[in-house]
């Protein structure tokens, strides 16, 4: 299809709720390899947006392409499918599962018919379980979660919280990685930890999307900044840039941000 310089374009993409247009003819593009944020004043369409790239909401008009593919109207778990892993706001995490069968149960949703693929085909299902296995301590350690292993979600702090999301993400081997608010409510040492791990999965070739409120952590971290504000793009280009602008700047003053 297209050239695939960017893994995500949207273009002119509306999205209404009643009277309210959360996202109002935005554009915008995430390049390939970049860690990319997705800033804007509160009530901007920040996770709106999220929820049109993911599936969860269709778009009213618009188009959303992947590699090139218009995916709207596409379920979730087929953009899942085709590579995209997202956390939300609120961490997303079974209280009444240990951190392990957070983990291991992601693997399992993307298989989707695994209790009947059970059925169909049992010699399959020891190799799968030793995967997914496999694949849970290899995250347990990269996010350094392994002392908690076996302890239930209910019981880690806000920022554990929002690892173990990032891991359950993870077992999807998603190619684009979308975070709502990573580092919002996780304290000082474990955002160190989270945005480390970033970088080494941005080093791996993954494109990360972030929405952030901290633009410390957005400057710092990131080589392409996407401004929204009200519904719509406002700017977009290296942090540099999008530090000196005025209408950016503007936007936070004037946004009671
Ligand atoms: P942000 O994440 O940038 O803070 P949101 O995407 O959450 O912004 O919200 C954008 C606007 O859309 C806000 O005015 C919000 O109140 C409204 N909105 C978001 N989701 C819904 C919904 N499900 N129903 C009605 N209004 C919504
Ligand atoms: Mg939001």
């Amino acid at each position: 299809m297209s050239d695939t310089e960017n893994v995500l374009e949207v273009r002119d993409v509306v999205k209404a709720f009643g009277g309210i247009t959360a996202v109002d003819a935005a554009s915008f593009d995430v390049p390939d390899g970049s860690i990319t944020g997705l800033i804007g004043p509160n009530g901007a369409g920040k996770s709106t947006m999220f929820n049109l790239v993911t599936g969860v909401l269709t778009p009213d008009s618009g188009r959303i392409r992947l590699r090139g593919e218009d995916v709207v109207g596409e379920p979730p778990h087929r953009i899942a499918e085709a590579g995209v892993g997202r956390t939300f706001q609120t961490p997303k995490v079974f209280a009444g599962m240990s951190v392990r069968e957070n983990l291991a149960f992601a693997a399992k949703d993307q298989t989707g018919e695994s209790a009947l693929g059970a059925l169909l085909r049992p010699g399959t299902v020891a190799k799968e379980e030793a995967e997914i296995g496999e694949r849970v301590q290899e995250t347990l350690e990269f996010l350094e979660l392994d002392h908690v292993a076996d302890e239930y979600a209910r019981g880690l702090s806000g920022g554990q919280r929002k690892l173990l999301e990032l891991g359950r993400v993870l077992m999807l081997d998603p190619e684009l990685v979308m975070l709502d608010e990573p580092a919002a409510g996780v304290n000082p040492a474990l955002t160190d930890r989270l945005l480390e791990r970033l970088h080494e999965l941005n080093d791996e070739g993954r494109t990360l999307l972030l929405i952030e409120h901290d633009i410390d952590l957005i400057m710092n971290n990131c080589d392409h900044v996407v401004v929204m504000h009200n519904g719509s793009k406002l700017a977009s280009g290296p942090p540099s840039r999008i530090q000196e602008d005025e209408r950016v700047v503007e936007a936070y003053l004037g946004g009671g941000e």
